[in-house]
């Protein structure tokens, strides 16, 4: 890899990649035009417009790591008292969807660039007992059916914090994540970059099968993955989001001395959501008849709205 050619804008794509002296993992993306498609959906102020693109980055980076097929990632933050009450992303085969529920009177309690204290109140930090916001993670696997899913007190000083405070508390993996977001010709462009100590073996499998199953099995983090967490550590958030330095060429300025990184299949990633009015319809019939009915307007149809690009499906039963 070198830099010297110039390239056009590299967005809406992300690299897996591996260091595999070192017994790590990670993945570096960007996103452009895919997320202004999905923030177009809502008029959200910039304090929040911000969170959900860091959510969808993050959605990216943990919903590539487990790569079967059809199985979906889900990232849901939630609390009571705050400005956000609820934040829901999730990803499936490429696409990416979010959304955020807040009080749009309450935005004077943000500044421009708050705190996850600021934008999901008081819970922040307390337990799930105590009250407090949680952070919950979810992959369901398409191809055995199987859950797994993490709760996690909501902790940190941002979202990433919190998914850091997450890959540690609840997977025992220790992870860094960085973010960087900036606006060029009035679109929003945010970069991330996710790097692991290695899971064992049985997890590891979830994720990329054929070069991850020739890894041996992982020592305990040492020396090598703090090496590889000071490094991962020291990319700067103007880079990650500066949409003409390509990924590869981000990898390289972090890892040229390592003797290899392992650039895997990349993916590339669009706005999709999956509601449709067949979709909607087979939910209603699973209600009782007399809610159905409780539900319809003077016209007998049952108006459903799409959360996530706000969009409004007239069902008649
Ligand atoms: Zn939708």
């Amino acid at each position: 890899m070198s830099e010297d050619t110039a390239s056009p804008a590299d967005t809406d794509r992300l690299l897996g990649f591996l260091l595999p002296d070192r017994d790590a993992r990670g993945r570096v993306v960007r996103l452009g035009s895919a997320l202004g498609q999905i923030l177009a959906a809502h008029a959200y102020p910039s304090p929040i417009r911000n969170l959900l693109a860091d959510a969808l980055v993050l959605t990216a980076l943990m919903g590539t790591l487990r790569q079967d097929e059809h199985s979906q990632f889900t990232l849901q933050a939630q609390t009571e008292g705050g400005v956000v009450e609820l934040l829901v992303c999730d990803y499936r085969d490429g696409e990416l969807r979010g959304y955020v529920r807040h009080d749009p009177s309450r935005m004077d309690e943000l500044g421009p660039n708050p705190s996850l204290a600021a934008l999901f109140g008081p819970a922040v930090g307390r337990t799930v007992d105590q009250g407090g916001g949680h952070l919950a993670i979810t992959f369901d696997l398409a191809t055995s059916g199987e859950r797994y899913q993490g709760v996690v007190p909501l902790e940190g000083a941002s979202l990433a914090e919190a998914c850091e405070s997450y890959f540690t508390r609840s997977e025992q993996v220790p992870t860094v994540i960085r973010l960087g977001r900036t606006v060029v010709d009035g679109q929003i462009i945010a970069g991330g970059l996710l790097v692991q100590h290695m899971p064992p073996v049985g997890e590891a499998k979830l994720g990329e099968a054929a070069a991850e199953d020739l890894m041996p099995l992982p020592a305990e983090p040492g020396l090598d993955w703090e090496h590889v967490s000071i490094l991962s550590a020291s990319i700067q958030a103007t880079e990650l989001a500066d949409p003409a330095l390509p990924l590869d060429h981000v990898l390289w300025r972090l890892f040229h001395e390592e003797r290899e990184v392992r650039v895997l299949a990349e993916q590339a990633l669009t706005r999709g959501c999956r509601c449709t009015a067949e979709y909607y319809r087979s939910v209603l019939a699973k209600f009782p008849e007399e809610e159905r009915v409780a539900m319809r307007n003077e016209d007998g149809i049952i108006a459903v709205d799409c959360a996530f690009c706000s969009k409004i499906f007239d069902i008649d039963l």
